[in-house]
């Protein structure tokens, strides 16, 4: 498989020089050149364990990795690091729920960021040389990457979060982690401030390649690609097990699948599993207030909303950085009409996409958004009702996938939880009154001491830390 970028400006390359690359030289998003169809394989696939799922479903996009090096390579990414499972599907009530919280970090960019350490490393080792990952985080990715590429050899990360902005258990999650090649930097300005910061730094092609940066954003197309294997896994899931409550397992027809969205990364795995032929029926997209792509969805107009500050934080994103990506397929494939897209967007801060003949943009997409009270009222009735605890983003999630659930519909939905509650103690104990949301690995960060380098909202002065810090090692 080969890789070419959504604005059309980047030659062909392979899945290795992808990975190095992340956001396209040409400012678009790295995509494949095609989808494989791989619906005559379900009923073998479905047998498989993860990791054996995992396998099949990289190694057709991943060519370039001999078959025995990548079955390596994922070996040793879903083991021990995901010893609960990787992405266990439970019952709770009549919904199936996805638990992706089972990594080092306890949320579900551990599922990717795990597998692209590995393969940062697997292809540096090769190819020799060193690289610098920078990264911007809103609080989860910060840490699931960190835990990535801490204490790997060749790779230094660079992890940006907003100066006071981010929880601080999020915070120490970062901060206490000791290895040498870890480097936080508190930016004193916004999430947003951050990212463009980062964005700034990636398309300074010569600083690129001089420090050889590299992302570990959801730009990175290896994040997507780890992110399709579980939408097949999950599907297999539901459609094992016994029937929950009166919706029947889906047999012959598809599975409904709630995601909680803020960048679009992980609903966009899902779309590309349906385009794959997995039995996917409805992509359920749920975002809080930020809720551009569910208003795009609604109405076809992509358009800037006002920034809020939610109890999921993870989803608080304007600028969803995947959207290029869905966007570009929608549009049926055409860099040129892309480009003038992301320019108006740029210029105006709104784009419109005509809606199809059923009024809609999509038919694979349902969306809607939930508020506090929501977010809430799911975290305290999914609690009493069934004794079982969710996260915040999980609970946009759920709440959506409740109201858009029409009662004659009795395929079975799935809802991704993707964070573990105990990262989120606040919004627990708001919605149940109770003091209930605890993990050992959480606990275990109180007395550790930390790290980080405080710095202005500047992108020089990033770039300075950058060639401070690498010009003493390298
Ligand atoms: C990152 C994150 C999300 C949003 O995922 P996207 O891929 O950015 O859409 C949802 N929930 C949690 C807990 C997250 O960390």
């Amino acid at each position: 498989m080969r890789y070419i970028s959504t604005r059309g400006g980047v030659e062909p390359i392979e899945f290795q020089d992808a990975v190095l690359m992340g956001l396209g030289d040409d400012g678009g998003l790295i995509i494949p050149e095609s989808i494989p169809d791989v619906s005559g394989k379900l009923d073998e696939w479905r047998k498989l364990s993860y990791a054996e799922l995992a396998f099949e479903v990289i190694s057709l996009f991943a060519s370039d990795i001999p078959a025995a090096d990548l079955k390596e390579l994922i070996d040793k990414t879903y083991g021990e690091a995901f010893a609960g499972g990787v992405a266990p599907v439970v019952p709770v009530g009549d919904v199936f729920v996805m638990e992706m919280w089972h990594g080092p970090t306890l949320a579900f960019k551990d599922v990717a960021l795990q597998l692209l350490g590995n393969l940062f490393e697997y292809i540096l080792e090769r190819r020799g040389g060193r690289m610098n990952i920078l990264g911007a985080t809103s609080g989860d990715t910060g840490s699931a990457a960190i835990a990535g590429i801490r204490g790997r050899s060749g790779i230094d990360i660079f992890v940006m979060h907003p100066h006071g902005r981010v929880s601080s258990i999020q915070e120490r999650q970062m901060t206490t982690v000791p290895d040498a090649n870890v480097h936080n930097i508190a930016v004193e300005g916004s999430f947003d401030d951050c990212q463009r910061i980062m964005k700034n730094l990636a398309t300074d092609l010569p600083f690129k390649r001089k420090y050889s940066l590299g992302a570990i954003n959801s730009v990175n197309w290896a994040r997507v690609l780890a992110q399709i294997v579980y939408y097949f896994s999950g599907v297999f899931g539901v459609q094992d097990a016994a029937p929950a409550g009166g919706r029947r397992p889906a047999g012959a027809s598809g599975v409904r699948i709630c995601v909680p969205t803020g960048n679009f990364g992980d609903i966009l795995a899902g779309w590309y599993a349906m385009r794959m032929g997995c039995p996917i029926s409805r992509l359920i997209l749920a975002t809080n207030e930020n809720d551009i792509l569910s208003r795009f969805f609604n109405t076809g107009q992509y358009r800037l909303g006002q920034d809020h500050q939610t109890l999921a934080p993870a989803m608080d994103i304007q600028v969803a950085s995947n959207f290029e990506r869905y966007l570009y397929y929608r549009i049926g494939e055409d860099p040129a009409e892309l480009r003038r897209l992301m320019q108006q967007f740029a210029e105006t801060g709104s784009l419109h996409v005509k809606p199809g003949p059923d009024g809609t943009v999509d038919s694979a997409f349902i969306s809607d958004s939930a508020d506090t009270d929501d977010v809430l009222n799911a975290i305290r009735r999914v609690h009493e009702e069934h004794g079982y605890l969710i996260d915040p983003h999980t609970a946009c999630g759920w709440s959506v996938a409740d109201r858009v659930a029409a009662p004659d519909n009795n395929e079975p939905i799935l809802c991704l939880a993707t964070a573990h509650p105990a990262k989120f103690p606040d919004a627990i104990r708001q919605g149940t009154g109770k003091d209930i949301a605890h993990h050992p690995v959480i606990d275990a960060l109180a007395d550790l001491p930390t790290r980080c380098k405080l710095l202005p909202n500047d992108e020089q002065a990033v770039r300075d830390f950058i060639i401070r810090t690498k010009g003493t090692d390298q």
